[in-house]
């Protein structure tokens, strides 16, 4: 079994992969597939360099099967398939004792804060784990992961059927919180720059504009008789789109921040006040947003053939990187690892 190992300078090494047996509380898994996720590119340009340990295999949205239970495990045996909820948390932080393990003040993403899923065999704790049904397959399993933060962030965003939203941002999240939206029964508007991802959100039967082209909330006001968006998701990450965000709600109407500002950003708090509106953040996913994203998954609710732009082998990673690099005609690419 092999392994890609991020070494640091935008540097993976394909290395043999370790067999540990699985601690107590442990799986070994036989990764199948693994997508490569927008932070997975971040750790290899060394924007993540201070939370990853080099060398170290990355990655966390994938399905596989199980080939070895640890002691004290029960309830899994070898073959069963699954995708992993890559998050270790310490369950004793005042977070974690409220019931909000999934974002504990010292929570561990698996696949950042420790070794991840681009490697054949794979341990991790027993509680990461949920079933992949029979009729989704490898490829679909590993885009389980990005569903379930979609279907987190629809679910904080108190969606009701027959709500209009606006996503701002067209990548891959901002396309799976559109798909996931509609799905409710939402009318959904996607604004987007990038003409490539524009094409894509067309291609998925998402109606996207250009807000370069377009005066989103003067149309969102048109197409609501005046009243604003029920709800908007802000996905980008770009000061311009925290300062345009708030033009689009209606009164008591919501905002959910899915996006990583990383750095503070001018935003109109009259429009808060104003309006009523109100803001909730969303960061990563619960156990139900992944048993939600699973049976979206697998009652054929979402366009995986379009979602799906390629499959490379483990030695394929660089060269994937480089391909979202280019921001061209690709939504997720998905890594082959064993
Ligand atoms: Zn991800
Ligand atoms: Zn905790």
């Amino acid at each position: 079994m092999r392994a890609a190992y991020y070494e640091g300078d935008k540097k993976i090494r394909i290395g043999d992969c370790g067999t540990a047996t699985p601690a107590a509380g442990q799986v070994q898994i036989q990764v199948s597939h693994c997508g490569i996720c927008g932070t997975d590119l971040h750790i290899f340009h060394g924007n993540m360099d201070h939370r990853v340990k080099m060398p170290q295999v990355i990655g966390h949205e994938m399905s596989g099967t199980v080939t070895k239970a640890g002691p004290g495990v029960e309830g899994w045996k070898e073959g069963d398939r699954i995708t992993v909820r890559p998050l270790d948390y310490c369950g004793e932080c005042p977070a974690c004792r409220a019931g909000h393990s999934h974002i504990c003040q010292k929570l561990k993403f698996i696949g950042i804060d420790s070794p991840g899923a681009m490697q054949g065999i794979w341990n991790v704790p027993v509680h990461t784990l949920h079933r992949l049904p029979a009729n989704l397959s490898f490829e679909q399993g590993a885009m389980i992961e990005p569903i379930a933060v979609a279907c987190h962030d629809v679910r904080l965003g108190e969606l009701q059927r027959g709500e209009y939203v606006v996503v701002q941002g067209g990548g891959p999240i901002g396309a799976l919180i559109a798909l996931v939206a509609r799905n409710g029964g939402a009318n959904v508007l996607v604004s987007e720059i990038n003409p490539h991802r524009l094409r894509m959100l067309e291609s998925l039967g998402i109606r996207g504009v250009n807000p370069k082209e377009t005066d989103v909330a003067e149309l969102v006001n048109r197409e609501t008789g005046t009243a604003g968006a029920d709800v908007v998701f802000e996905v980008t990450g770009a000061p311009g789109a925290a300062a345009a965000m708030t033009a689009l709600p209606r009164v008591r109407g919501r905002i959910v921040m899915v996006a990583i500002h990383a750095k503070p950003v001018p935003v109109d708090l009259f429009r808060f006040f104003w309006r009523e509106i109100k803001m909730v953040g969303a960061r990563v996913y619960e156990p139900e947003d992944f048993e939600k994203a699973i049976a979206l998954a697998a009652g054929g609710a979402l366009p995986f053939d379009k979602l799906i732009s390629a499959t490379l082998p483990l030695e394929g990673l660089a060269d994937g990187f480089r391909q979202l690099e280019g921001g061209g005609d690709v939504m997720k690419i998905l890594i082959q690892c064993s």
